[in-house]
């Protein structure tokens, strides 16, 4: 069942106050965090409520399911465009659509979509922001950059120049910490990332932009604001649990 919006405004009330508590640990603004609210398996009405709620940005797995819900444009409360956020990693024969529906894709991780990336963008006149995953937990199921590799990866995206992806804008990194329900254990992946992108942002360049750091879930998300992170990705503490027997994209 999903959550009436009622129900909806009382869980964003408990999150922010987390999200808040969070920034006061840290010593940091509450603007320094954005919200993606990650809206993955829960139907296009849900997302009008979060609409109504104030929502900006919102993620989405899986390229069919954001085209269903973000291909129409839509006005946020506070007269802003809905942002799109592709959270979830791209096959290569989706990209073409994950660039047109996404305003920020972050889970690249590697040259082959960038080139197609910027292909698409070139033809839809159009900047796409860019964060680059890294397997920061270093799990077997989980995608993205090695963590070992990522450092050479970025170097060689900044031996190729300023020209070469004029309509991709590198904006920094995104990870999934550790799912073993211990927020803390994520503490050391989070710091890692924030380290690398610290460090790249320094290089200017292509790197200009690179200030964002995609980290904390539902589940870590006090551990990833401690660390740095600007984008926290919550689905369950906003929208409650998924039905994962119930996906989004069968037509109706
Ligand atoms: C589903 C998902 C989330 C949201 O996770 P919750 O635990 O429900 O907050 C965040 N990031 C990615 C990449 C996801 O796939």
């Amino acid at each position: 069942m999903e959550f009436t919006l009622d129900e909806m405004r009382s869980h964003l009330a408990a999150l922010e106050a987390r999200i808040d508590e969070a920034c006061k640990v840290a010593g940091r603004s509450r603007e320094s965090v954005k919200l993606v609210w990650v809206s993955k398996f829960h139907p296009a009405e849900a997302v009008e409520n979060a609409i109504a709620l104030g929502a900006t940005d919102f993620g989405e797995n899986r390229v069919q399911e954001a085209e269903l819900k973000f291909s129409e444009p839509r006005t946020a409360k506070d007269g802003s465009r809905v942002r799109c956020h592709v959270i979830g990693p791209v096959q290569s024969n989706k990209l073409k659509k994950a660039a047109i529906v996404a305003d920020c894709i972050h889970s690249i991780a590697s040259v082959e979509a960038l080139e197609k990336l910027e292909k698409v963008c070139a033809a839809q006149e159009k900047v796409l922001d860019i964060l680059f995953q890294v397997n920061a937990g270093e799990e077997e199921t989980k995608s993205g950059l090695d963590i070992h590799e990522a450092e050479g990866f970025l170097e060689s995206l900044a031996a190729r120049g300023e020209t070469a992806f004029p309509h991709l804008r590198f904006r920094g990194l995104m990870t999934i910490g550790k799912n073993t329900g211990v927020a803390e254990d994520s503490r050391e992946c989070f710091a890692f990332l924030r380290n690398l992108q610290q460090k790249f942002l320094a290089k200017g360049g292509v790197f200009a932009n690179f200030d964002q750091l995609s980290m904390g879930m539902t589940g870590d998300l006090e551990v990833a604001i401690e660390e740095g992170s600007t984008m926290i990705r919550v689905g369950t503490a906003l929208f409650g649990e998924r039905d994962y027997s119930k996906p989004v994209n069968d037509p109706v």
